[in-house]
């Protein structure tokens, strides 16, 4: 297993959607342990695969951040079932590191998709689950949580990443 650098916001992979995955290979295999692995070290909830500069629909999510073995779930080319509900939190991102907003997203959500083994397997989640769920689904769309920001929120986000990638520090 290794550790991937995390793309960061402005890389153009994190802005273009994702192909779907062929079949589970042992490349894919590999590539899901690697994002395991760079999730916990980061740490984060949650990981794209585009965000470790794989152009594909993947994304792992613990919520438990380790703590709960039965917290990890893989999903590879997943889909929304159901949306519903409401919820106001802050939300982050690995690939916007330093920067934090509140997103407004659905409660309740329900995504269907494929296991590490190539199984068919549908989750449901709410609250941070749901909002995990959902964040990671954007990557696969190449959209991060700042384009759901409106106004001057988003405006001093993007504008304070440009001033530090000016200066070499992003
Ligand atoms: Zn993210």
């Amino acid at each position: 297993m290794m550790i991937r650098p995390i793309l960061k916001y402005g890389a153009s992979l994190l802005h273009a959607p994702a192909q779907p995955v062929a079949g589970i290979t042992s490349a894919i295999e590999r590539l899901i342990d690697d994002m395991i692995e760079t999730m916990y070290a980061a740490p984060g909830v949650g990981l794209a695969a585009p965000q470790v500069g794989e152009p594909l629909r993947m994304f792992v999510v613990d919520v438990s951040a380790g703590r709960d073995p039965k917290g990890l779930v893989v999903m590879i080319n997943p889909e929304f079932v159901e949306r519903s509900g409401m919820q106001l939190e802050e939300e982050g991102c690995l690939s916007v590191p330093g920067f934090n907003a509140t997103v407004v997203r659905p409660s309740h959500v329900v995504i269907r998709g494929l296991d590490r083994d190539g199984a068919e397997h549908q989750h449901e989640g709410n609250g941070l689950l749901a909002r995990a769920f959902q964040h990671e689904m954007d990557h696969l769309d190449g959209m991060l949580f700042v384009e759901h920001l409106r106004g001057v929120k988003r405006e001093m986000i993007i504008r304070k990443i440009k001033k530090l990638t000016r200066a070499g520090k992003w």
